[in-house]
């Protein structure tokens, strides 16, 4: 029998329970509403009810994750900032799902959880060092150092999205200016295709058949369109493609990882953003970190469940036992 964890991935709207074996397999899985509105604490009643059902029919965990949107105090088991979680600040997760279920409780920032979770499922712990982004409504990283979650001093490391790649440019949801998350998050792409196809209708004659209106377009839309031809949405893909190697660009330098992982819905568009990142690596002069760092793509919608579970196996979570 593997040894199995439960993971949390805590949405904004959706939330997953699974049950998850060590090598990052998910054996069960629930969705729930997450009812933020409710509060922290109806929330953890919830999780644990799912629980106690798989329990009941013999699924003995040996350890559960949570993994949240925001600013996490990994160490103290809460979230300082959550925008997309309103309330939920400063609530003690460990303490709450610990004492209830008797298992240690590992609580992480929900994109350093997908990159883990990616990280094992997927690279198999092979690589030693990582660098993974999350492209998803915002844009989300996460790092692996010597085959670890690198959280730094606060649990804020690898905050990729709110890197600087161009100085006074668009704003970001985080209040401040050319952050990569303001270009290669997915309001931000949104934002550039928007304006194109209002500057050129005529090129963006095959995207708007396909989303209707420009207030209903979606990064998916821009996926087909650019398979279909469209000149916009090709355009919106490069642009998004050139601004994420500048943001990678500069994590490859720092961390000199062995891969170079992208996560999330957007990643769907894997060759139209991975070119452009292909290209600008391979023109750096200061070789060797680029030709070294390995770009993949990770699609699986699982990690940030997996990943969480993964995290209350790791040596730190299970050394706090509640
Ligand atoms: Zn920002």
């Amino acid at each position: 029998m593997p040894e199995l964890c439960i993971g949390v991935d805590v949405g904004g709207t959706y939330t997953k329970i699974g049950v998850v074996e060590r090598s990052g397999r998910l054996r069960l899985e629930r969705r729930l509403d997450s009812q933020a509105q409710q509060g922290p604490a109806a929330f953890v009643e919830r999780v644990c009810s799912v629980i106690k059902a798989w329990t009941s029919q013999g699924v003995r965990p040996v350890g559960l994750g949570l993994g949240i949107a925001g600013d996490v105090d990994s160490r103290k088991g809460s979230v300082r900032l959550s925008p997309n979680l309103p309330g939920w600040a400063g609530f003690d997760f460990k303490r709450a799902l610990g004492r209830r279920l008797r298992l240690p409780v590992a609580v992480e920032n929900d994109a350093n959880a997908a990159v883990f979770g990616a990280y094992v499922a997927q690279l198999k712990r092979k690589p030693r060092h990582v660098v993974g982004a999350t492209l998803g409504t915002g844009l989300g990283g996460g790092l692996v150092i010597d085959g670890r979650l690198h959280r730094g001093a606060t649990g804020s490391a690898g905050e990729l999205g709110h890197t600087k790649v161009q100085p006074g440019g668009e704003l970001c949801h985080c209040g401040d200016r050319g952050c990569l998350e303001a270009y290669a998050g997915g309001y931000g792409i949104l934002r550039l295709a928007r304006r194109l196809a209002l500057a050129k209708p005529g090129q963006a004659k095959r995207l708007l058949s396909i989303c209707g209106e420009l207030d209903a377009l979606e990064p998916v839309h821009l996926t087909l369109a650019a398979e279909a031809g469209d000149p916009v949405a090709r355009q919106t893909w490069i642009k998004t493609g050139q601004m994420l190697a500048i943001g990678l660009e500069n994590f490859v330098l720092i961390v000199n990882p062995d891969v170079v992982l992208i996560l999330g819905g957007v990643s769907r568009a894997g060759r139209w953003i991975l070119e452009p990142i292909r290209r600008h690596f391979a023109r750096q002069p200061f070789r060797m970190p680029f030709s070294r760092a390995r770009l993949a793509l990770a699609d699986n919608a699982d990690a940030g469940c997996v990943g969480a579970a993964l995290l209350a196996l790791e040596p730190e979570a299970r050394a706090d036992r509640c």
